[in-house]
């Protein structure tokens, strides 16, 4: 979110997001993380019972949007709903293999949660941090002693994992800090995807650059530089649009009422 927009990172932080703000795009991904998550905690290894547990999982999942978070889910017509659920029961189908493969096996968590602290130079004072955030799935064999990080994403877009390489990074150091050694592998779960298990590499070139980009961030923060992004398209869907200053009202030279940007 740094990255795409250092004013929006402000504004979450204010808990400034949009109440009543649409989950659609994020919802398929949502449920198949759940089924996934509850089917390794409460009866790995029965074959075929995820997509049995979709349905259940959808409406936990909407209920628990609008209950907890003041968010929901805008069906795009009377299909939708009825699609995302075969969908969904199709990638938790297609993703039973690599489960029983990477994880099952193994010892594991799921939806493991973290608050790591980290000491990194701001304007060359040594300084304090906490990485916080949580891992889908992280693996542990203890006979070769590897840890691996895998991460459940429902998308169908095959070169969407470039995208996930700062994440894995950032699991990967936090796997580092608590274990005193990084992963020996971190990987996405993808089933909708070509290649189903896509494994991303963790170079020392990565580790540095994401240590980089932590001072970036925490010099930023510190320094209260959280400037309005200059890209229209990251605004279009983003749900602190309300509160953000780029599209605070103002009156323009010619006295008439119009938004800042
Ligand atoms: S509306 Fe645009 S500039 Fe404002 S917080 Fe969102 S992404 Fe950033």
């Amino acid at each position: 979110m740094f990255e795409e927009c250092r004013q929006k990172v402000k504004l979450l932080r204010s808990g400034k997001r949009a109440h009543g703000a649409d989950s659609r795009i994020f919802f398929p991904g949502t449920v198949v993380d759940r089924v996934v998550r509850d089917w390794l905690l409460e009866s790995p290894g029965d074959l075929g019972r995820m997509p049995t547990m979709v349905e259940a999982i959808m409406e936990r999942e909407e209920e628990l949007l609008i209950s907890n978070e003041n968010r929901v889910v805008k069906w795009k017509d009377s299909k939708d709903k009825a699609q995302v659920l075969a969908d969904c029961a199709e990638a938790v189908t297609r993703i039973e293999p690599a489960l029983m493969k990477y994880v099952v096996p193994y010892e594991y968590m799921v939806d493991y949660r973290f608050r790591t602290k980290l000491t990194v130079p701001v304007h060359g004072i040594p300084t304090e941090l906490l990485l916080i955030g949580a891992m889908d799935i992280l693996v542990r064999n203890p006979a070769a002693d590897w840890w691996m990080v895998l991460d459940v994403k429902m998308t169908k877009d095959d070169g969407y994992w470039k995208k996930t390489q700062g994440q894995l990074s950032f699991y990967d150091l936090q796997v580092e800090l608590e274990q005193g050694k990084p992963t020996i592998a971190c990987a996405l779960l993808q089933p909708m995807c070509k290649e189903q298990v896509k494994v991303v590499a963790m170079t020392e070139e990565r580790r540095t650059e994401l240590l980089s980009h932590i001072v970036t961030f925490a010099t930023a923060m510190h320094d209260d530089n959280l400037p309005v992004t200059e890209k229209i398209k990251q605004c279009l869907y983003c749900d602190f649009k309300h509160a953000c200053p780029k599209f605070a009202p103002v009156i323009n030279a010619q006295g008439k009422k119009t938004l800042a940007f």
